[in-house]
């Protein structure tokens, strides 16, 4: 990724990632070193993988810790950010007690520690806060529509709550925060058996399977790009202490999850044909962001196109998949 010279201004700070070793986190660890900061990796490797920072082991600057965030941590550090938790349904649904546990015990406890260095934290929310909308596209002033007992709560209503915590401890405790809703991100160094569409239609049309559409593939995601998600979370970090969130971060493109599968049959001149499949339950039936909000406060668009991104996305699966 190019860092523009303004960017490189966070030399010796000490920032945590959370969650460091899965897809966001290990492209968030690669980026702050690449603009002069020292990086503490925490995760527990429940989705993450070594790989993903097997190249960053080197640097000097690079600390990985294995540690679970649903159990305290002290460490002395200047800004954290907090993207531990499983992001795919398969993985979040694996052990939905695990999930909220991570989702609100880990923030308690990352709230903690930011309370007590008096520092700046940033969580990852996301848009399932507005869980099936029926406002669309959503705005931040939205206040979604979630079934709380469904087999995605554990994750929805696990980042509602953080939102929740994160809004106190900045009320009761002046702990500077920062909360931004990730809408669906993807790019190079997702999981091959991680479950997300993106992933799961490329791993099989490069296999030549039949591409999985749940539904009948009317629904609609807005995908975003990794590299235009870490550059609008650190401006997000780097931004007046004011500006708590939280703010909507994804690429305002809507497709159907049928267009997608075309895409990525074309892309990869796949003989896969397609399988509909049932509809998960509580599935969302159309997601889209106003960036309004970023692009005013943060001056963030983003600027890669879908077909930009997947070609990338394609490639790196491709390596991938030769050494499986
Ligand atoms: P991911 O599953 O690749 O990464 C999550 C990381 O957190 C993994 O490395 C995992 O091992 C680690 N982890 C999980 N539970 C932990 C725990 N208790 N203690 C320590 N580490 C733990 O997912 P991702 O796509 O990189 O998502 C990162 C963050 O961004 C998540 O918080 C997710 O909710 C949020 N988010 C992502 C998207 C997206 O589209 N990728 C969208 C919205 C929100
Ligand atoms: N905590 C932590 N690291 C720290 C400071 C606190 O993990 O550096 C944890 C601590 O174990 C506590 C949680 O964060 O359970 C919340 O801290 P807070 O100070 O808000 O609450 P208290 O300690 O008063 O319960
Ligand atoms: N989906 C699909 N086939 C798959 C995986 C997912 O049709 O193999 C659909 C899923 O039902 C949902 C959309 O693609 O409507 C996005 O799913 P994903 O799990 O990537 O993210 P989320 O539902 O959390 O946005």
């Amino acid at each position: 990724m190019e860092i523009a010279p303004q960017e490189v201004d966070v030399l010796n700070k000490r920032v945590l990632v959370t969650g460091g070793s899965g897809f966001l986190g290990s492209h968030l660890c690669e980026q702050l070193l690449a603009q002069g900061s020292e990086v503490l990796c925490v995760d527990n490797f429940f989705t993450g993988r070594r790989q993903n920072i097997t190249h960053l082991l080197e640097n000097k600057s690079f600390e990985l810790l294995r540690h679970d965030i649903t159990f305290p941590l002290y460490v002395e550090v200047d800004e954290v950010y907090n993207l531990a938790c499983p992001a795919s349904p398969v993985h979040y649904q694996f052990d939905p007690v695990q999930t909220t546990k991570t989702s609100v015990m880990g923030a308690i406890n990352m709230l903690g520690l930011a309370k007590r260095l008096k520092i700046k934290i940033l969580q990852a929310s996301t848009s399932e806060v507005y869980g099936d909308p029926e406002i669309h596209p959503q705005p931040e002033s939205y206040r979604g529509n979630v079934n709380p007992i469904g087999p995605r709560a554990c994750y929805d209503e696990g980042k509602r709550c953080a939102e929740t915590l994160f809004f106190d401890y900045y009320r009761q405790h002046n702990v500077k925060i920062k909360v931004i809703r990730i809408f669906n991100t993807y790019g190079p160094r997702m999981h091959p058996n991680d479950g997300r569409v993106v992933s799961n239609f490329i791993v099989q049309a490069l296999r030549n399977q039949n591409i999985t559409i749940y539904g009948d593939g009317r629904q609609t995601r807005s995908f975003c790009y990794v590299d235009d998600l870490i550059h609008g979370m650190i401006a997000m970090m780097r931004s007046d202490d004011a500006l708590t969130g939280p703010v909507n971060l994804g690429n305002p493109s809507e497709f159907t999850i049928r267009e997608l599968a075309e895409k990525v049959i074309a892309l990869t001149n796949s003989r896969s044909s397609i399988d509909y499949r049932p509809l998960p339950q509580d599935d969302p039936m159309q997601r889209k962001p106003i960036i309004d909000l970023a692009q005013q406060k943060l001056g963030w668009s983003p600027t890669i196109h879908l077909d930009e991104g997947l070609i990338k996305t394609i490639d790196y699966f491709e390596s991938l998949l030769k050494t499986y």
